[in-house]
């Protein structure tokens, strides 16, 4: 096989919400960067199964980096999702108290979050006027903290619109490429980073590989941390329920956890969740007594949840480090070397905060960094058509006449969205579900799934037994019959 070599200033390594973020705010200066990451496409690690919310602040302890981190990454993410195009909704988050004695946890944390400069932050007292902003919320709510600037968005969305943004702005991305060892040579004052189909030299690396930090670190003989895991599982609800539930809804944290939340996405569905399990390796799987925990949890906030719309489940795992806190600086074996790991919760909500930090250590470290005069700081997304407006939607077809033609009926996605997302790179069905919600509704693809394959198959110039779910070997048919 070719092995290409590939030589640039810094390596990111992984390409989940916080590679992307930290590579799309290095492109603002003239450096050359480039994020090797083991899967066919961004965010396929923690990235794509969280809860997708924008915390205020206030939930984590005093003195950690998640709290630190956390309001600026508020409002640093409120204003690059405009910028950048990412689907967001200010609906505002609501900690409930099922009793009296629970009031007390929510005045600590109205002092954190104040603490942290969260402006709108109260507590609502009696359930009548909790009811009037939560209609369907239990009768036994009778306090609930409110943070006005917490935010629902897409998660693997907002990592797509960093990716394009960043590779717009000249920073490439390897895919397919599992880091599996990296070799410092001293005299050269380079790392050598070995992956399946390229060899790749850097100066400085950022370890931003999510679950697998600790792994990467070890490469370099940093045993400084580690990684143990912690699964989270979720219900979601279909679009169908829309109105159910209008904030982000918690109930008392505990333990590790924020507590179980009912909340609502921002492509209109809701979700339940997340459990919480210590777990060895990989394991996304979702089991009935997780999701019976959850189920329990939920229904002690909303009694009444229409489980008949429930259509799909999903688990994230957490990256919870030894310290419980994030590892944001210098390795102490390499100082060229920076880990960005032990990023859980809130995360996403730190994604642009992080960025900056990590940006902030590079220049300490005495890295010059010249501003990208050409670097465009705006992004958009493709024209989708538009479930409310049918009027625009002519305007469409006027265009493109495969805005007329509905592949995914419960998502409402149009073979001009799947072409063109396939001419902007995407190759498998997994790529085009992210992008474009294609087998994301009711029927989970069982409507959409062949005749995406086909349009992919058409599109790709490939045979049909070709296509993969996500790339590597995950063929969707085993052979043809005639
Ligand atoms: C259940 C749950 C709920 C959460 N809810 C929220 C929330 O509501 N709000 C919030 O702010 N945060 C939340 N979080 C936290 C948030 O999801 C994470 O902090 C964030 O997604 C971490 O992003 P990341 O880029 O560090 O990791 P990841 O998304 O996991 O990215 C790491 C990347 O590294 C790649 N990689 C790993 N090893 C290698 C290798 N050897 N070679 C190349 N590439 C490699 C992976 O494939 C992956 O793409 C939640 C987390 C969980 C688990």
């Amino acid at each position: 096989m070719n092995i290409k070599s590939i030589k640039k200033d810094i390596a990111i390594i992984g390409a989940g919400i916080i590679g992307c973020a930290v590579a799309r705010e290095l492109s603002r200066y003239k450096k050359t960067v480039v994020v090797v990451e083991k899967e066919v496409d961004v965010g396929w690690g923690t990235t794509k199964a969280n809860s997708g919310i924008i915390h205020a602040g206030y939930s984590d302890k005093v003195g950690t980096a998640r709290l630190n981190l956390s309001h600026s990454g508020n409002i640093l993410f409120r204003k690059y999702a405009q910028e950048l195009d990412i689907p967001i909704k200010n609906v505002g988050s609501l900690v409930n108290a099922l009793d009296k004695s629970q009031i007390g946890v929510l005045e600590e944390l109205l002092n954190i979050g104040k603490g942290n400069g969260i402006g709108s932050i109260e507590i609502i007292f009696n359930n009548e006027n909790i009811k009037k902003i939560e209609p369907n919320i239990s009768d036994k709510v009778c306090a609930a903290l409110y943070a006005k600037e917490a935010c629902i968005v897409s998660p693997y969305e907002a990592a797509i619109a960093l990716y394009e943004n960043a590779s717009e702005n000249s920073i490439k991305f390897l895919f397919d490429s599992e880091v599996s060892d990296i070799i410092y040579n001293k005299s050269a004052n380079l790392f050598y980073i070995k992956t399946p189909h390229a060899n790749v030299e850097a100066s400085f690396i950022i370890n931003c590989a999510g679950v697998f930090s600790d792994k990467i670190a070890m490469m370099i003989g940093d045993d400084s941390f580690s990684i143990n895991p912690a699964k989270g599982e979720y219900l979601v609800f279909d679009t169908e329920t829309y109105g159910f539930v209008n904030k982000i809804n918690f109930s008392i944290p505990v333990g590790e956890t924020k507590g179980v939340l009912v909340a609502p996405t921002v492509d209109k569905n809701f979700i339940i969740g997340p459990s919480y399990e210590k777990v060895d390796g990989y394991d996304v799987s979702t089991t009935r007594e997780g999701l019976k925990g959850i189920r329990q949890k939920a229904e002690k906030l909303f009694p009444n949840i229409p489980y008949n719309s429930a259509i799909t489940s999903f688990a994230g795992l957490r990256a919870a480090s030894n310290s419980n806190d994030f590892i944001i600086g210098p390795s102490h074996v390499n100082n060229k070397f920076i880990n960005v790991a032990g990023i859980q919760s809130p995360g996403l909500t730190c994604a642009f905060s992080i960025s900056k930090l990590v940006v902030n250590i590079l220049k300490d470290l005495g890295i010059k960094l010249r501003n990208n005069n050409k670097f465009m700081p705006v992004r958009k997304r493709l024209m989708k058509f538009n479930k409310e407006n049918y009027e625009k939607n002519r305007e469409l077809f006027k265009k493109d006449n495969q805005y007329g033609e509905i592949v995914c009926r419960c998502e409402k996605v149009t073979e001009a969205e799947i072409v063109e997302e396939i001419r902007k790179g995407a190759n498998t069905l997994d790529e085009i579900k992210f992008r474009t919600r294609a087998g994301m509704g009711r029927c989970q693809g069982g409507y959409c799934t062949l005749k995406v394959m086909k349009i992919l198959a058409r599109e790709l110039d490939v045979a049909f037994e070709e296509i993969t779910k996500a790339g590597k070997k995950s063929y969707m048919v085993k052979e043809k019959i005639s």
